[in-house]
This record gives C-alpha cells, structure tokens and sequence, in this order.
C-alpha cells in the first residue's frame, strides 16, 4: 500500500500528484529518504534527481532547486522546474550542455560564471536522469 502523498508542483503546472512509497530527494544539506510518518520539515533543494518508490517501481525525476516540505501524509516539492524522466528532452539537454561548456570556456564576468554554471548543472542532471530511465528500460543485456 501506498503510505505517503508527493505533490511535486512548479510556478507553470502540477508534475506529479500521487501516493508512493519512497522519496529520495536532494536536499541542500545532502540526499534526504522520506518514507510516510516522517517528523515534519522544510528545506531547499538543490539541482539534482528525485527518485520515488511506487508499487515497487522506482523512478527518477530532475529538479533544479526549490522547496521540500515534509508532512507526515504529504510531500509538497515546490520546484524551480522538475521533469518525469520521460518527459527530459535529452537532444535539448546536450545542446544546453555544449552551449554552457561553450560559454565556460571563454571569458565570463562572476555573475555570467555563475549563471552559466548553473545552466551546466541543470542540463547534467537531466542528462544523467535521462539515461537511467533509458538503462533501466532497455535492461543489462543491452550493456554489452
Ligand atoms: P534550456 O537552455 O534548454 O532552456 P534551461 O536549463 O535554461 O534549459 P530551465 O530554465 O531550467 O531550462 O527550464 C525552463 C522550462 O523548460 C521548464 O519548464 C523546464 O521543465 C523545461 N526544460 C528545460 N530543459 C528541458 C529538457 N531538456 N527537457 C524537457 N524540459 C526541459
């Protein structure tokens, strides 16, 4: 049975609203695992992967920074941007990718560094959320 309800919500639409069993999300201080009945808490997120147990089934999100709240029945992900791995643009992500190793490697005042570095990050992660997803699909046998 499904113990514990993951809203994983941004400022443009509702990602994901069911029970799961299990989330793993990456909280500023480090991965946090919440399971149902965990002792209430609010946190930031930073850019990273969000994994959810469900029935079993274990799947990945990419967030790229935002809020956590944890309730004992509920999980509220406030997010940046967050995306189910099927919905990651992996072509759109390698082409951020490039663009921001591009932009690194030329001259960049502090703030444009920072920036950059950033986008950099966010398009690793949906990159690396991407390929786990298409591992796990296409299964060990494919890994020759
Ligand atoms: P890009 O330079 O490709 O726009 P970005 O990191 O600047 O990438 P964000 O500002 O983090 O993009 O996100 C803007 C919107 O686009 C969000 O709704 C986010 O979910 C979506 N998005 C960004 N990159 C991808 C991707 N590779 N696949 C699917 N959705 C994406």
């Amino acid at each position: 049975m499904a113990g514990i309800r993951l809203d994983i919500v941004t400022a443009e639409h509702l990602v994901f609203s069911e029970d799961v069993d299990l989330v793993v999300a990456p909280g500023i201080d480090g991965e946090m695992a919440i399971l149902p009945h965990h002792a209430p808490l609010m946190t930031m997120l930073q850019p990273g992967e969000l994994l959810v147990r469900q029935e079993g089934k274990e799947f990945s999100l990419a967030v790229t920074g935002g809020f956590l709240e944890v309730r004992p029945d509920r999980v509220t992900v406030l997010a940046d941007a967050a995306e189910r791995a099927e919905d990651i643009d992996a072509a759109r992500a390698e082409e951020a990718k490039l663009r921001a190793q591009e932009r690194l490697a030329g001259r960049l005042d502090e703030a444009d560094h920072a920036r950059v570095e950033a986008a950099l990050r966010r398009s690793l992660i949906r990159l690396r959320v991407a390929e786990k997803r298409r591992r796990r699909r296409t299964g060990p046998q494919s890994a020759q």
